[in-house]
């Protein structure tokens, strides 16, 4: 029997989702959780709790949760790239960065075109190492999460970041508010969200889909419209299905873009993440807290997902 956590709209859901699987809250006290990432060889997650200007993390040997960093420059979101290091979007920062194995910080990307960003707000590594982010003025429109200030770039827009060379390129330029982003698991589609009823009347609350060829995007259609509240972070399954956060919870979109099903949560969903040794439990930053459950399907595999 599915729990009352399962709102099936589609049979397909039904093979996705377990019986006498309860949505399990982990932690709370958060003002606005967000960036779940998970890491496999410690058992651990952390998330941002961005008005706070902290990281926590969650243990998951042992259900303890710490502040991992404070001050933490308004971190956003994150992800853990293919070695396994922990790399930020940084409100406060203006940047990408990321955690070297031995602790330091290294700024990936600050500035395009000698303009500075206005505030990362997620980040997704391919497999050929790249970064892909986004970089809406969440951070930069008030002094609750991060610093205020006008934004240099004039622009909200998605940029890839080569690893070898250090170049910051413009792969979609047409974005109100860009925010949470996922490539399906083969990588020829990505995912990304547009949280831009947040500044514009009846403005973008959707994720839009785009074809992957190399370092450039095409497409970029409408693939899902919120129905409650706005679209922020998302992360795919191993079968190509989108669960992404939404007002009421977290929704599930089969690939062709059919809402199948959604896990009730009681506070705005921000963002999520598979973690857990299997991959297979599902992290949700829910304003003030973080909640779990269990699935019967797998995140896909890559590194932060
Ligand atoms: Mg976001």
């Amino acid at each position: 029997m599915l729990t009352e956590a399962f709102d099936v709209r589609d049979e397909r859901f039904s093979s996705l989702v377990l019986g006498n699987v309860h949505l399990e809250k982990l932690a709370t006290g958060c003002r606005w959780a967000e960036g779940p990432a998970y890491f496999p060889a410690g058992r651990y997650l952390i998330w941002s709790d961005i008005p706070n200007n902290r990281l926590m993390r969650y243990d998951e040997t042992d259900g303890s949760v710490s502040v991992f960093q404070q001050p933490a420059n308004n971190q956003n979101g994150h992800t853990v790239d293919r070695e396994g290091r922990l790399v930020s979007c940084e409100h406060q920062g203006r940047c990408v960065s990321r955690i070297e194995h031995d602790g330091r910080r290294t700024v990936l990307a600050s500035h395009y075109e000698g303009k500075r960003l206005n505030s990362p707000n997620d980040v997704v590594v391919k497999s050929d190492g790249s970064l892909w982010f986004t970089d809406p003025t969440y951070g930069i429109d008030s002094e609750y999460e991060g610093d205020a200030a006008p934004s240099e770039i004039g622009a909200s827009n998605v940029y890839r970041l080569d690893p070898q060379t250090g170049q910051l390129a413009t792969v979609a330029t047409d974005f109100v508010k860009p925010n949470g982003l996922a490539f399906s698991p083969d990588e020829h589609l990505l995912y990304i969200a547009d949280t831009g009823a947040t500044h514009v009347k009846d403005g973008p609350r959707h994720i839009r889909r785009f074809t992957v060829t190399g370092d450039r995007l095409s497409g970029g259609e409408v693939f899902a419209t919120c129905d409650v509240g706005l679209f922020d972070g998302l992360r795919v399954d191993v079968a190509g299905n989108i669960w992404t956060s939404a007002g009421d919870g977290v929704h599930c979109y089969a690939p062709d873009g059919a809402l199948i099903g959604k896990i009730k949560v009681p506070e705005v969903v921000a963002n999520v993440c598979f973690g857990g040794p299997k991959r297979n439990r599902l992290f949700i930053c829910a304003t003030t807290s973080l909640y779990a459950v269990y699935l019967r399907v797998q995140g896909a595999l890559r590194p932060g997902t």
